[in-house]
């Protein structure tokens, strides 16, 4: 092998390896927990990112983190407050149970899906797919 046909490949070999990660990162991808304490409150201050990533009810995504926290829980403004005192790594885990239970296309795992509701029994349905499949979480 030449060198120029070595380094024809390499760069093959680099474009390929390129593209695959370039396909792993356009999966779903949450904004960094940005978090801080008052006394026994803790503050999500980039609350409403995750609701607009989400493309979700901001409502509903709170409702989610409260009572999967089992704490009340209030808007304010970007932010979102609840009692007690918690980790970025809660929001972060309960974000990832919520991209699987509440957006993730049961059939082709795309983050592209809405929830309908038909008999009041919530669907989600996959816009990349065409899939309907039943909602995992509760509070949708
Ligand atoms: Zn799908």
């Amino acid at each position: 092998m030449t060198k120029a046909e070595y380094e024809s490949q390499l760069k093959r070999i680099q474009n390929k390896l390129g593209n695959s990660k370039k396909e792993s990162s356009t999966r779903f991808e949450l904004p960094v927990v940005d978090v801080m304490w008052e006394g026994q409150k803790t503050f999500l201050r980039n609350f409403s990112e995750f609701p607009k990533i989400l493309r979700r009810d901001p409502d509903k995504v709170l409702q989610y983190l409260s009572k999967e926290f089992a704490v009340p829980a209030e808007r304010l403004g970007d932010k979102a407050m609840f009692v007690g005192r918690r980790a970025p790594d809660d929001f972060t885990r309960l974000f990832q149970i919520y991209v699987k239970n509440y957006l993730e296309c049961r059939t082709c795992k795309s983050p592209d899906t809405k929830i309908t509701k038909e008999n009041r029994i919530s669907f989600l349905l996959c816009e990349a797919c065409g899939a309907k499949s039943a909602l995992k979480g509760k509070y949708a």
